[in-house]
């Protein structure tokens, strides 16, 4: 994008969002977002987040402190995700925002830029160690793999940033951010140890864990699995007929039995994989459905980080022992 065209979208931004704003006060539900301290009303924090993974994690260091607004519910696809009216008036009613960045989010970008102009705006993906990220390249922009929550030990660093932030902001219950990031720091810790113990049970040779996205990046390098997506790290490009060809070809190749949908992702065009290597006498079936980009509905086990992770390396164990 060039200097006028950024500036020229910068005013497009500003006044659609004052417009927004403008509206949602003309509806008597906004109006009290900028001037919020942390810490009146009701007493609590007030967050506004973006994935569901965040949206736990902000729960369990916040405890009873705070009041967590997520904006994605299960099932969204967080890549294609436009912001809607409500959720920019629960980001203008906010105390502190937490989003994952790494362009993972890559529809709210202009709406995460005004926030950052109000109020503390966190992308906790990008406080991760630069050496521990995996770098992208994608329609030739430079970057990096985004999906970080697939390596348990990145998640920890994620927590401590949200405990931190959160101290900042409120001082005064920094004691209670710190000892709930520290249990649940050594929950992850179990989770982690978790993961690579039930990884181990696969045979070597069959540890390739083939998705509709190319979401599992940190998972195979944290885990020791060869990953590959249908789909780019990005669901905004469709696969064409030569990835999936590509695809059914490997397969056969490599001799892998068993691929996975998502829950976040249309499940189309893994299914014509699958048909594809049949067809070509290659027996193959699907392995099941992994969480990537989206968690389990609230309130079930799979709505929950741990949960999720566990879900997730479950499905892929039983299906490629
Ligand atoms: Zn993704």
């Amino acid at each position: 994008m060039g200097k006028t065209e950024r500036s020229r979208a910068a005013t497009w931004r500003k006044s659609m969002l004052a417009a927004g704003i403008a509206l949602l006060a003309a509806a008597g539900i906004a109006g009290c977002g900028a001037e919020r301290t942390a810490g009146d009303a009701d007493g609590k924090v007030r967050v506004t987040t973006t994935i569901g993974q965040i949206t736990d994690l902000v729960e369990r260091i916040g405890g009873e402190h705070v009041e967590v607004a997520g904006i994605m519910p299960s099932g969204v696809d967080p890549h294609l995700y436009k912001a809607t009216q409500g959720d920019i008036a629960k980001f203008e009613r906010a105390d502190i925002i937490f989003y994952n960045g790494l362009h993972l989010e890559g529809k709210m970008t202009e709406v995460f830029e005004e926030m950052a102009e109000l109020k503390p705006t966190i992308p906790v993906a990008e406080a991760v160690d630069p050496a521990m990220l995996i770098p992208v390249s994608e329609n030739g922009a430079q970057g990096y793999d985004p999906h970080i929550w697939f390596d348990v030990k990145l998640w920890m660093q994620a927590a401590e940033q949200v405990r931190d932030e959160l101290a900042k902001l409120d001082p005064e219950r920094a004691a209670s951010y710190e000892a709930n990031a520290e249990a649940y720091l050594k929950e992850l810790e179990a989770l982690d140890a978790y993961v690579r113990e039930q990884v181990a049970t696969i045979p070597e040779r069959q540890r390739v864990l083939v998705t509709a996205h190319d979401a599992f990046g940190y998972f195979g390098k944290a885990y020791g699995i060869e990953v590959r997506g249908l789909q780019g790290i990005s669901t905004a490009a469709e696969a064409g007929s030569k990835d999936v060809t590509d695809l059914r070809d490997y397969l056969i190749e490599r001799g892998i039995k068993a691929v996975f949908v998502e829950s976040s992702v249309s499940s189309r065009a893994i299914t014509a994989v699958i048909e594809g290597a049949k067809k070509l006498g290659h027996d193959i079936r699907e392995g099941g459905m992994l969480y990537s980009d989206a968690m389990g509905e609230a309130g079930t086990e799979e709505g929950t980080y741990v949960g999720m992770v566990r879900h997730n390396v479950d499905t892929i164990v039983a299906a490629l022992k």
